[in-house]
C-alpha cells in the first residue's frame, strides 16, 4: 500500500496540479482570444549597416482585457504544444502579410521586407506550402518581400521533406532566414543543403562578443560561415554602440535591436520612419 501511495504522488502533487490548471487555462483563454481578435502584431526594424531599414520582423502580443500586453514567451510555448498555433500561425501570416501589402502603396515603407516567424507543427503541416502562397493572393503581398524564420530544429526534422517544401516556396520568390543560430541543436553537416538566405545570431552571442574573448570568437566564425555559404548575416539584440561597433567590424550586414529600436505598433513604426 505504501508503494503503491508513493507512486501515485507525483500525480496528486499540488503544485503540478496547480501548474496544468493553469495551463488548461491558458489555453481556454487563448481560444477566446482567437475569435475576439486579441492578438496584435509589432514590428521591429531590421537596419542595414547604412542606417537604412532593410524590412521589419513581426512579432505577435496579446492585447488581454485584464491582463495589458502579454509577451509572446509566454503563450507562444503553451500554442506550440496545443493544436493551438496553427490557427494563431495562420493570423499571424495573413495579418502581416495585409500589412506587408499596405506598406507596398507608400513611397517610405515600399522598400521593406517582412520577416515572420514560423513554428514548426506549423510548417511541417502538410498544406503549409499552399496555405502560404494562399495568403499571399489573398492579400496581395510580394513574395519577394516576405521572410520566413525557423530555428535549427524545425528545420532538422525531416531535412528532405523540408528542403522539398523551402523550394517550392522560393520558387515563389520568398525567402529564409536561420533564427536563432547556435542556439539549436546545430548540425553544420545539414546547412550547406538548406536554402537559406540569412543567419540571424543569437542575442546571447551578441551580448558574450562585447564581454568574453569566446563570444568573441563564435560571432567572427558565424560570420565566416554565413559568408561560405552565401548567406546575409544579421545581429539580433544590439543594444548598445559597443555592440554594433563590434558586428560592424565582423561584417554582419544588418542588426536588429533596442539600440535602435523595440519592436513597435505600425503607427508608431511609421512616426519612426517619418522621422528618419
Ligand atoms: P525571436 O524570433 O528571436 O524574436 C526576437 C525577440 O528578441 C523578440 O522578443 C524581440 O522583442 C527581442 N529583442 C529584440 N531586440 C532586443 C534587444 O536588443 N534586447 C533584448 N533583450 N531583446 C530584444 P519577443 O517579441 O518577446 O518574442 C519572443 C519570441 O517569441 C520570438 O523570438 C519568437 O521565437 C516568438 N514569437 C514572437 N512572435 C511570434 C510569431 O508570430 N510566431 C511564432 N511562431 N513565434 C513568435
Ligand atoms: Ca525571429
Ligand atoms: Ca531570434
Ligand atoms: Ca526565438
Amino acid at each position: 500500500a505504501k508503494a503503491a501511495g508513493r507512486n501515485n504522488v507525483s500525480f496528486f502533487d499540488p503544485a503540478m496540479q496547480a501548474r496544468v490548471t493553469a495551463r488548461a487555462a491558458l489555453e481556454a483563454d487563448m481560444r477566446r482570444a482567437l475569435v475576439n481578435d486579441e492578438f496584435v502584431l509589432h514590428y521591429q526594424p531590421l537596419m542595414n549597416m547604412d542606417g537604412t531599414m532593410a524590412g521589419t520582423e513581426a512579432l505577435v502580443r496579446w492585447q488581454h482585457p485584464q491582463r495589458g500586453l502579454v509577451s509572446p514567451a509566454e503563450f507562444i510555448p503553451v500554442a506550440e504544444d496545443s493544436n493551438l498555433i496553427l490557427p494563431l500561425g495562420r493570423w499571424v501570416m495573413h495579418e502581416a502579410c495585409r500589412q506587408l501589402a499596405q506598406w507596398a502603396g507608400n513611397k517610405r515603407t515600399a522598400k521593406l521586407a517582412m520577416a515572420v516567424n514560423v513554428s514548426a507543427q506549423q510548417f511541417h503541416r502538410p498544406d503549409f506550402v499552399e496555405q502560404v502562397l494562399e495568403v499571399l493572393t489573398t492579400t496581395g503581398a510580394r513574395a519577394d518581400k516576405l521572410r520566413l524564420e525557423m530555428t535549427e530544429s524545425l528545420l532538422l526534422k525531416d531535412v528532405d521533406g523540408t528542403v522539398e517544401k523551402m523550394q517550392r516556396l522560393r520558387a515563389a520568390g520568398i525567402t529564409f532566414a536561420l533564427d536563432d543560430f547556435g542556439t539549436g541543436y546545430s548540425s553544420l553537416s545539414y546547412l550547406h543543403r538548406l536554402p537559406l538566405d540569412q543567419l540571424k545570431i543569437d542575442r546571447s552571442f551578441i551580448w558574450a562578443a562585447v564581454k568574453e574573448d569566446s563570444g568573441a570568437a563564435i560571432v567572427r566564425i558565424i560570420v565566416a560561415l554565413g559568408r561560405a555559404l552565401n548567406m546575409s548575416v544579421v545581429a539580433e539584440g544590439v543594444e548598445t554602440l559597443e555592440q554594433l561597433n563590434f558586428v560592424i567590424a565582423e561584417g554582419c550586414q544588418s542588426y536588429q535591436g533596442y539600440l535602435f529600436s523595440k519592436p513597435l505598433p505600425e503607427s508608431e513604426l511609421l512616426a519612426l520612419i517619418a522621422g528618419l
